[in-house]
């Protein structure tokens, strides 16, 4: 059986990556968080005072070739896992304070090159499920499967405030719901590969749909693409 690409694009905390990861893994496919690479990249920003209270944009792009990026197989966890210059940081690039700063990283465009560069490679063997904000548009604009997730921005703030919690983040739900508009503004306008719906993406409004559901409907779609190839 023929193995496809499939990217998943859209805004933050739709559940693209929990998706995402139950379909690599019912289709024994490899996944790809993109969104890990581009907070590992702000972690390293925020840990080097290139971002913050003043911002040194050309120090960092300057500073790119000393970011090594890789995901390290969990064999417990069955999934990869984000280390930036050898240390594991799937932790700390989630917290709040990576996730503040990560869309404005994310506009810059050596950054985006680096790692569109990084993705391109990872899935020429196809048989890959990545999620971001450009994959069906930029990395993949060939995949065979593109999804375009939305929800509403009080569907997924609840969401990602109920993750935060948790994992013992002391933020109100405010904080989070404008960390969420915020972050698909500053994606959906940047110059550089804004987060957009490709033309040949199916658009997905998960707000009233539980996990079993959105995972079975998606399945579906993936094995019809697959039967087509033979
Ligand atoms: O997917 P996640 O919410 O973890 O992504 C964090 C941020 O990384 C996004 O808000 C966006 O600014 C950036 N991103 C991106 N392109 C991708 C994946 C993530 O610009 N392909």
């Amino acid at each position: 059986m023929g193995k496809i690409t499939i990217a998943i694009d859209g805004y933050s905390s739709t559940g693209k990556s929990t998706i995402a990861k139950q379909l690599a893994k019912a289709l024994n496919y490899v996944y790809v968080d993109t969104g890990a690479m581009y907070r590992a990249v702000t972690l390293y920003a925020i840990q080097n005072n290139f971002v913050g209270d003043q911002d040194d944009i050309e120090g960092l792009v300057n500073d790119l070739p000393n970011i090594n990026l890789k995901f390290v197989p969990n064999t417990d966890l069955g999934l990869s896992e984000m280390h930036l210059n050898g240390k594991n940081v799937e932790k700390e690039i989630r917290t709040m304070k990576v996730s503040g700063q990560v869309s404005k990283v994310a506009t810059i465009p050596e950054i985006r090159h680096k790692l569109v560069e990084m993705q391109k490679q990872m899935g020429t063997e196809k048989g890959i499920v990545m999620d971001g904000r450009d994959i069906g548009t930029v990395v993949f604009p060939n995949a065979e499967l593109k999804i375009f997730m939305t929800a509403s921005p009080n569907a997924r703030a609840t969401r990602r405030y109920k993750e935060l919690l948790d994992r013992g983040e002391d933020v109100s739900f405010e904080e989070v719901l404008e960390n969420v508009q915020k972050r698909d503004f500053i994606d959906s306008t940047r110059k550089t590969s804004p987060l957009r719906k490709a033309d040949d993406a199916i658009e997905f409004d998960n707000s009233d749909m539980g996990l079993a559901e959105q995972f079975g409907r998606i399945h579906d779609f993936a094995l019809r693409v697959i039967g087509k190839l033979g």
